[in-house]
């Protein structure tokens, strides 16, 4: 999803910048490409990925990903949630490499320091 896709925002398009009026604080977001948010993917990926510290979006419970649940086939690791069973993400392996699947609201963040 993009800021123009946002349902809860407004798009300027003149003057490339959206609005987020559901934030408590709103503000203006200025409209840029992807290319924008690569250092920041990258910090939060670099280091150790078994430290990622990931919040359930079902019940808010919070553990490094090395602690989280995974059931792992030939085609997919599934990341669920230990204490509710949400599923945080999906990354399916294919012939053309992998996918990552987030499937809802899940929070991931660097490894506490
Ligand atoms: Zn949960």
């Amino acid at each position: 999803m993009t800021m123009s896709d946002d349902q809860t925002g407004s798009t300027d398009q003149a003057n490339d910048r959206a609005t987020h009026p559901g934030r408590d604080d709103p503000h203006t977001a200025h409209i840029v490409d992807g290319n924008a948010v690569v250092g920041a993917l990258q910090d939060l990926l670099a280091g150790d990925l078994s430290m990622l510290m990931l919040e359930c979006g079902g019940c808010r419970a919070t553990a490094p990903l090395a602690e989280w649940r995974v059931e792992a086939d030939r085609d997919a690791f599934i990341v669920r949630c230990r204490s509710c069973t949400h599923t945080l993400w999906t990354l399916l392996r294919d012939d053309r490499g992998a996918v990552l699947r987030v499937a809802g609201a899940c929070d991931i963040r660097p490894a506490a320091v």
